[in-house]
């Protein structure tokens, strides 16, 4: 399970600042990911950040780590700004996995109750405008023409334009409390079995197999058979 995590903007895209100025929103993202990335390795899943430093990365590139890697999950991490008292989180998902609805949900959940914003929780499906906007690069790292990464997010944590949520995002406490239950949430949701990637090979290889306890011994007869089947034995 390889989750990409990506901090929003950075280098000379760095002019995004919060309510007081105080809070930027290129550096809040970077130091959200890099608490991110640790906890998500320390649950067991494979983590790469499409950049661990101040960097200009373009929207291509950033959904490149992604596809190049064949990444699983993509999650670009970002903060809102709007009008001033616009407030709460959002999570995107792509507009081609209209059931990705639920799990947006549940991660929009778990964002704004770790930010205690839970006065609103958003979810939207993205628009098809790869390069217009930011969310551009939803579409792309989802509608690869070579890979497409099966689940793709973008997370806006809170509003840096609200006096009130700019402080909770500068909040060291807050962030770390933020990240670790996202990493959490992540685990439960798409953590799957080694052995669920070689069952899910299998069942598409015309190898069917109901039986998905993973953990049970298997007897000779059946590695046996499941080799006939494999070379097109139709016993
Ligand atoms: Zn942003």
């Amino acid at each position: 399970m390889l989750i990409v995590i990506d901090p929003g903007h950075g280098g000379t895209e760095n002019k995004n600042v919060g309510y007081s100025g105080k809070y930027r929103e290129h550096v809040g993202n970077l130091e959200y990911c890099l608490k991110l990335a640790k906890y998500i390795k320390m649950n067991g899943m494979d983590c790469i950040l499409t950049r661990d430093e101040d960097t200009n990365v373009s929207i291509t590139e950033r959904s490149e780590v992604a596809v190049n890697n064949k990444a699983d999950v993509f999650i670009s991490i970002h903060s809102d700004a709007g009008e001033e008292n616009a407030k709460g989180s959002t999570v995107f998902y792509s507009v081609n996995h209209p059931t990705d609805k639920n799990i947006a949900i549940s991660l929009a959940k778990t964002i704004s109750e770790s930010y205690n914003t839970k006065y609103s929780v958003r979810t939207r499906p993205s628009e098809n405008r790869a390069g217009r906007d930011y969310y551009g690069v939803i579409d792309r790292t989802a509608n690869d023409s070579l890979y497409k990464v099966p689940y793709v997010f973008l997370i806006e944590r809170a509003f840096h334009s609200n006096k009130d949520e700019e402080l909770l995002l500068l909040d060291k406490t807050v962030s770390d409390r933020s990240a670790k239950a996202l990493a959490d949430k992540l685990k439960d949701i798409f953590n799957m079995h080694w052995g669920q990637k070689y069952w899910n090979w299998l069942n598409e290889n015309g190898v069917e197999i109901h039986d998905t306890r993973f953990n049970d011994p298997i007897t000779r007869a059946e590695v046996f058979a499941l080799i006939a089947r494999s070379r097109g034995c139709k016993l």
